[in-house]
């Protein structure tokens, strides 16, 4: 190697070194995927095979520990986001997942604890270089969703586009998609269903059922014990299932804390009503997630499950863990 070639060389290495740290470039090539660090929480083995990430395991309340409901699903070189809850682009850039967009974004329902980072997922990608319309697929109301945040977000977008950061003309734009049920994306070993289910006074709402060449994987979004879920959960990798512990339940003493028992029956499913739907579906593995804690610790959501007659391995979610 000649000592021009290694200079060069050289020169590349502390060039690769900035680039690293400097998140933000202005030139890359268009598909290219931008991250906030290198490091993924899913191995090259588990991305082959079809990763989920818990990038919010968090409820409305606002627990610095638990950002807002939000997964990703990473297949290969893509990753799909299911739910927007408040702080999932911080997570997701923890997580080593691109920060310029997700391969689609997929919505349980329009709950705002399920939607709150929505406009983060949309605007901050952009922001870091998103070019084409990110998909989103949800609910009937989704398109309506969107468009007030766009609308709340008009004068940033055109100080951003018309002004000194130059960002690209049109490049927050999603391409929204209500659907009511059913496969929504199938392509290159990725389907992707939705399933109808319960969710108290919601007209729609969704579980979400992923399927790779090798993998099952559910997502319960909110929702009270549900057949389809069951039906749809059959012989799961992973189910990861919203709950609160059934133990709790009680008149809450509030204005309307009286509906609080009614609420949670026909707005959530109890731990022991999860292990009964876990054992029926026969899921390899049950996570808990989405936790109406009422007080409840962990050792008693699990007791919650056994009574519910489900005696597979049992986890309760923290934020970026890994399925
Ligand atoms: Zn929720
Ligand atoms: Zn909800």
């Amino acid at each position: 190697m000649t000592g021009r070639v290694v200079g060069r060389a050289r020169a590349a290495g502390v060039l690769g070194a900035l680039l690293a740290v400097l998140v933000a470039l202005p030139v890359r090539p268009a598909e290219a995927q931008r991250r906030f660090t290198t490091t993924h929480r899913c191995s090259e083995a588990q991305r082959a095979a079809g990763c989920l990430i818990v990038l919010g395991s968090g409820t409305p309340v606002p627990d610095p520990a638990r950002a807002g409901a939000a997964y990703a699903f990473v297949y290969g070189a893509r990753t799909f986001l299911f739910d927007a809850g408040a702080g999932v682009m911080r997570r997701a850039a923890e997580a080593g997942l691109p920060i310029d967009g997700f391969t689609g974004v997929y919505l349980t329902h329009l709950h705002s604890d399920h939607t709150l980072g929505l406009p983060d997922v949309l605007l901050t990608s952009w922001v870091m270089g998103r070019r084409t319309p990110m998909p989103v697929v949800g609910p009937p109301g989704t398109q309506a969703l969107v468009g007030h945040l766009f609308a709340a977000w008009a004068e940033d977008v055109t100080v951003r586009t018309e002004g000194l950061e130059r960002g690209q003309p049109g490049g927050q734009r999603a391409d929204v998609r209500e659907v009511t049920g059913g496969v929504v994306y199938d392509s290159a070993g990725v389907r992707i269903t939705a399933i109808r289910v319960p969710h108290g006074n919601w007209t729609h709402a969704f579980a979400w059922r992923i399927d790779t060449p090798g993998r099952r994987v559910l997502l319960s979004g909110d929702t009270a014990p549900s057949d389809a879920l069951a039906e749809a959960a059959r012989d799961a990798d992973v189910l990861v299932h919203e709950t609160y512990p059934a133990a709790r339940v009680t008149v809450e003493d509030r204005p309307g804390g009286e509906l609080w028992p009614r609420y949670l029956a026909t707005f959530h499913a109890s731990d022991e009503e999860v292990g009964a739907l876990a054992r029926r579906a026969g899921v390899r593995r049950l996570v808990l997630s989405h936790i109406v804690r009422m007080g409840g610790s962990d050792a008693e959501l699990l007791a919650g499950v056994r009574r519910g007659g489900y005696a597979g391995p049992v986890a309760v979610a923290q934020d970026l863990d890994v399925y």
